[in-house]
C-alpha cells in the first residue's frame, strides 16, 4: 500500500509498503479522511516520534475493509470513527475509566502506525459506528472536536459565562463552535491570521468578538469588551508563555483558566501575574486529550451526536482538501506557513 512514512526528524517519505495485518481483536480500515494535526508538525519536523519508523496520522475515519481473529465480523464493510488511544486498561487512572490519563498507553499515528495510508489497523475497541450522514471528512474531525468538548467540560460552562478563547486554530475554533451549540452567553475569540477571522463571522459571531492579536493589544481589548472585568472562562489554546500571562491577567475574579494548548517551551509567570491568581481567587486547570468510554456521555459520543445533528459543523475549518499522495506538501505548508490554513485534510480515494 501507499503510506508516508516517518524515518527520523525531518524525513517523512512517501513509500511503497506491506499492508498491515490486523492482529487479534483488530480491524483493518481503509482510511478515507485523515487530518493533519497541529502536533503532527513538530512530532514530523522538530521532535520525532515515540519510534522510528513510523506511519503518523491520528484524526481519521474509514470503512473497516477486514476483521482480525475474534474481532466482531459485524463490523466488516462498516463506517467508522477512531479513537486513536490504546488504554492499557490495567492502570490506576485505566481503572477509574480516566483512559486519556492512562499512564501506559499506545497510540495510533504516533507510537504505532497511524492514517497517512491507504490502511491501518485499529482495535474494535477503538472504533465508534459512523452514521451515513456523517461526511467521512467530518468524522476525521472527531478526535480535536472531542478534545474541545473535553476542554469545554474542564472549564464547567455556566449559564452568565463571558468566555474567552486565546488561539483560533483547529481546537481553539472547535471549542467556539461546542460553546456556541452549548449556549455560551458571551464570546471572545483571539487570533491572528484572516482565516480565522473569516472562520469567527461564519460561526455568527458579532464583528467585535474577534480580535487580532498582531494588530491590537489582547489585554486591553479583552477588558474593553468585559466592561473592564475579564472573562469568567478563558481557554488557553496556544501554549506560549504571553497567551499564557494573558490568560491569568486578563480573567474576573473567581474565573476559571483552561489550559489547553501544548507548550511550546517553558512556561513561567512573572511575580506581578503570579499575583493575579491569588487576588483574583482564579482556578487554574489542565485539560488534556479527551473521554472515550463508549458510554453516551463520553466526550466522543457528545461530539458525534452534534456532528450527526448537524448542530456542530467542523467541516468549515478545512481549507485545504489534499489526496494521499499530496500530504507531504501539506505538512510543508503548515510548517512553513506559506499559505493561511485553519484544517489541511487528506481525503483519499
Ligand atoms: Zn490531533
Ligand atoms: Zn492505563
Amino acid at each position: 500500500m501507499k503510506a508516508w512514512v516517518l524515518h527520523g526528524i525531518g524525513d517523512l517519505r512517501p513509500e511503497e509498503v506491506e499492508k498491515p495485518v490486523p492482529a487479534k481483536g483488530e480491524v483493518l480500515i481503509r482510511v478515507k479522511a485523515a487530518g493533519i494535526c497541529g502536533s503532527d508538525i513538530p512530532r514530523i519536523c522538530q521532535n520525532g516520534a515515540w519510534s522510528h519508523p513510523l506511519i503518523p496520522g491520528h484524526e481519521f475515519s474509514g470503512v473497516v475493509a477486514e476483521v482480525g481473529d475474534a474481532a466482531d465480523a459485524s463490523w466488516l464493510g462498516r463506517r467508522a470513527g477512531i479513537y486513536p488511544l490504546i488504554p492499557c486498561g490495567s492502570c490506576m487512572t485505566c481503572r477509574r475509566g480516566y483512559y486519556e490519563m492512562c499512564r501506559n498507553y499506545s497510540y495510533i499515528g504516533s507510537r504505532r502506525d497511524g492514517a497517512f495510508a491507504e490502511y491501518v489497523t485499529v482495535p474494535t475497541g477503538n472504533l465508534l459506528p459512523l452514521p451515513d450522514r456523517i461526511a467521512f471528512e467530518e468524522a476525521a474531525m472527531l478526535e480535536p472536536l472531542a478534545v474541545a468538548v473535553h476542554a469545554m467540560r474542564r472549564g464547567g460552562l455556566s449559564a452568565e459565562d463571558t468566555a474567552v478563547i486565546c488561539g483560533a486554530g483547529t481546537v481553539g475554533l472547535l471549542l467556539a463552535m461546542v460553546l456556541l451549540e452549548a449556549g455560551v452567553r458571551r464570546l471572545l475569540v483571539i487570533g491572528r491570521k484572516e482565516a480565522q477571522r473569516q472562520a469567527v463571522r461564519k460561526l455568527g459571531l458579532p464583528a467585535d468578538s474577534y480580535c487580532d492579536s498582531g494588530r491590537e493589544d489582547a489585554a486591553g481589548w479583552i477588558l474593553d469588551h468585559t466592561d473592564g472585568r475579564g472573562g469568567d472562562l478563558f481557554f488557553e489554546c496556544v501554549g506560549r508563555n504571553e497567551t499564557y500571562a494573558l490568560a491569568i491577567q486578563s480573567t474576573a475574579p473567581f474565573g476559571k483558566v483552561v489550559l489547553v494548548g501544548n507548550p511550546f517551551t517553558d512556561m513561567g509567570l512573572s511575580r506581578e501575574v503570579y499575583w493575579k491568581i491569588l487576588r483574583n481567587q482564579l482556578t487554574v486547570t489542565g485539560s488534556w486529550n479527551s473521554s472515550f468510554l463508549r458510554e453516551a456521555e463520553d466526550d466522543w459520543n457528545y461530539a458525534l451526536k452534534r456532528l450527526a445533528e448537524k448542530r456542530v459543523r467542523p467541516a468549515e475549518l478545512i481549507t485545504h482538501r489534499l489526496s494521499l499522495g499530496e500530504l507531504g506538501r501539506g505538512v510543508e505548508i503548515m510548517r512553513d506557513r506559506t499559505e493561511d490554513y485553519i484544517k489541511v485534510m487528506g481525503i483519499f480515494e
